[in-house]
């Protein structure tokens, strides 16, 4: 079964629900950036979550991007969705690599750090994007995003992320769920989906026991009826090319191109998200140069 997202509402349209299966996704992701089972759990979980950021939102060519930089050894993650299905992203440190935690689990929350900023980043096409930024939590990032959208978007969410990791390093299983309660949701219908989370002791081991996304969603919602709305594919690409590195350079400006062809002659680089190297030559250099100088 591939990975996909789906996208629910429960109680009558006042709950917005999304839940993700997203192995091949993570496991991509390891195998681009070598990641230690640690590295693994916490990028695993903010492309989950930041795949579901991008399924809420509306626009064809929106992006979301989210950065979490605490003070842990991992340094910062950063996570993007531009299309709804795709997500890449990268973490600082990809070899952190700490003892599992006292419940036995891969400690994220202290790779991550408790100290530091969770910030999401909102391009939906306006001239400026949107910037949220809250102070981590726990640093687990399922609480520090369900923090994010009460503080940032005032809307009340709970938040399910799990990667689990086997012992030789492969991802054996890793999906989320995130449920929304909209402004005219009931007391009652709060205490209910209260409990309903409470009754979750993980989302990884629902998903050890082959539970789908919708799967989750029904679990979650018990008896009330879900109605699924969408069902989308999920992958791991990066969209990078000679053509976005190149446009790169050329906003530096003129004065910094000039300093590029003065000092370092070509340029080489590595993709943050895929590895993929890219040059520019000299001569490149210098053709962008006329470009910047509206010459050309
Ligand atoms: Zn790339």
């Amino acid at each position: 079964m591939g990975d996909y997202i789906v996208k629910a509402t429960a109680y009558s349209d006042n709950v917005l629900a999304f839940s993700a299966l997203a192995r091949d996704t993570v496991q991509t992701a390891k195998e681009i950036h070598n990641l230690t089972p640690t590295a693994c759990a916490a990028l695993g979980r903010s492309l989950i979550a930041v795949a579901m950021m991008r399924v809420m939102m509306k626009g064809e060519k929106d992006k979301v991007t989210l950065v979490i930089k605490g003070d842990g050894p991992i340094g910062s993650i950063v996570a993007v969705s531009n299309f709804p299905g795709i997500v890449k992203g990268y973490v600082a440190n990809p070899f952190v690599d700490l003892p599992l935690s006292e419940k036995g689990k891969l400690d994220v929350g202290r790779a991550v750090g408790k100290k530091g900023y969770v910030t999401v980043i909102k391009d939906i096409g306006l001239k400026e994007p949107y910037i949220g930024t809250v102070e981590i939590q726990t640093g687990e990032i399922g609480d520090d995003i369900a923090y994010y959208f009460y503080t940032s978007e005032q809307i009340p969410s709970a938040v399910g992320l799990g990667v689990l990791v086997g012992t030789d390093g492969n991802i054996l299983t890793a999906g989320g769920f995130i449920l929304q309660l909209l402004p005219d949701v009931k007391e009652e219908v709060v205490v209910k989906i209260e409990k309903s989370i409470a009754r979750i002791s993980s989302v990884t081991e629902l998903l050890k026991q082959g539970k789908t996304p919708e799967d989750i969603l029904t679990y979650i919602f018990e008896e009330e009826e879900v109605k699924f709305l969408e069902k989308i594919p999920l992958r791991y690409e990066c969209d990078c090319s000679q053509e976005r590195f190149e446009s790169a350079i050329l906003a530096l400006g003129k004065e910094e191109i000039r300093k590029l062809i003065q000092e370092e002659g070509g340029i080489e680089t590595v993709c943050h998200f895929c590895g993929k190297k890219y040059f520019i030559t000299k001569k490149r250099l210098e053709e962008l140069l006329e470009e910047a100088e509206g010459l050309r």
